[in-house]
């Protein structure tokens, strides 16, 4: 007597019966079965559309963005555009499979000098979109089978971020730190091995367009014999950044030189300042990585060298701007802390000779405030700065440290 394969009934039963190849399935298994079915797609369907459903137009995010982060405004908005693609990329082909309209992803490569907010900025994006993040400095990476990190240990950490749970990881934002330090040096990469260069590079194509790979869940090839969990990196959103300090010069030299190929005089006089909004793609290539890696990051964008004006806005104005920070640190202690405009525009001033940025401020900020908080009396009272007690401070401790 025939049986159906899944639940064991009779054939002989008045339930309808399909026969296969292999066997039989009775039409209550194949109910049961298409229930279970849809329920898991419609668990899915879910869990992707929670995935950046908070970001309802690009003016959402860069709103966000701008609680955060002072100036930066181009890159700002290019970046809101870009992330909301790609997460409605995200929505559409999950919701839509049968589409034949494949929406690319949308890499994003941030080219600015330390310190202006690169990192803030990927770091921000996650937390408004909820998303597992992480952060991989590229100069670690090695390719396979040299000393270093593997590729694929960027995976692990965003693996770690989502506490495990592939699906978020697969949802994430990666920041690739220093990326520039991989780019090829000289023209004949194939006298000897680069290691640390475009073998590098060449690694990063696989995870960057979108593929399954394997991950050793705890990194490191320390461990050969755990077992590897499949990660598909097709909706990883990976922003890289990097200063590529002289990439201004290549945008100089591609802009003085016409097609026709002699120097064009009136573009000559174009400021410093003003260079970056020029580049693209060619100079990335030109500055030395590989024309894949460059191709796949097709969203880049510049952050703005910080000023003084930037710098007094970054100490006051952000959400969780430094000063604010400080005097949460002292309201703890029952001390009212006020900085004076002088006082500010002091510590703005030392920063900025620093040379990294807005990080200069952080620094200098502790050397200031460091003997107040360790002399620190909790009794209810007001400490106000003014100029003259940074200028002390800062003299104190240059006389210090030389
Ligand atoms: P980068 O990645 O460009 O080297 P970061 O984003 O790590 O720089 O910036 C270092 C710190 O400086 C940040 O944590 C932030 O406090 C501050 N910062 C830098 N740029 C900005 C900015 N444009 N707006 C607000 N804060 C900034």
């Amino acid at each position: 007597m025939e049986k159906c394969m899944f639940c064991g009934c009779k054939k002989n039963n008045p339930v309808l019966f399909l026969t296969g190849l292999y066997g039989n399935i009775c039409v209550n298994c194949i109910e049961q079965a298409h229930h279970i079915i849809n329920k898991k797609i419609s668990k899915k369907k879910e869990e992707i559309s929670s995935v950046g459903s908070n970001i309802s137009s690009p003016k959402d995010l860069k709103q966000f963005l701008d609680q955060y982060i002072i100036c930066q405004e181009e890159a700002k908005k290019i970046i809101s555009v870009a992330v909301y693609n790609h997460y409605k990329r995200l929505t559409h082909d999950i919701l839509d499979k049968h589409n034949e309209i494949e929406i690319e992803k949308s890499n994003v490569l941030i080219i600015g000098q330390t310190g202006t907010g690169k990192t803030l900025m990927a770091r921000s994006i996650s937390r408004f979109l909820n998303v597992p993040f992480t952060i991989v400095d590229a100069t670690i990476l090695t390719e396979a089978g040299y000393v270093g990190e593997d590729v694929e240990s960027i995976l692990t950490r965003l693996l770690q971020a989502a506490d495990y749970n592939i699906t978020a990881a697969e949802r994430g934002i990666v920041f690739i730190d220093e990326i520039d330090k991989i780019a090829r040096k000289g023209d004949n990469p194939s006298i000897t091995r680069d290691v640390s260069g475009e073998g590098v590079q060449q690694a990063f194509l696989k995870i960057l367009e979108g593929s399954v790979v394997n991950v050793p869940p705890h990194g490191g090839r320390k461990h050969p014999d755990q077992k590897m969990i499949p990660i598909d990196t097709t909706n990883i959103l990976f922003i890289a950044g990097g200063s590529f300090e002289g990439i201004d010069r290549l945008i100089t030299s591609r802009l003085n030189f016409s097609s026709i190929g002699y120097k064009n005089p009136t573009r000559s006089s174009i400021e410093h300042n003003e260079i970056l909004q020029h580049l693209n793609a060619t100079d990335v290539r030109n500055f030395g990585l590989i024309p894949e890696l460059t191709g796949r990051f097709p969203v880049i964008t510049y952050m703005h060298p910080l000023d003084t004006h930037a710098l007094y806005r970054i100490m006051t104005e952000p959400k969780n701007a430094l000063l604010k920070q400080y005097q949460k640190l002292f309201e703890m202690d029952n001390v009212s802390l006020i900085l004076t405009k002088e006082a500010i525009d002091k510590i703005v001033t030392q920063s900025l000779s620093t040379g990294v940025g807005a990080r200069g401020l952080r620094t200098i900020c502790e050397k200031v405030f460091n003997d107040f908080m360790f002399d620190i009396k909790k009794n209810k009272s007001i400490l106000k700065i003014d100029g003259k007690m940074v200028e002390n401070k800062l003299n104190n401790y240059n006389y210090k440290a030389s």
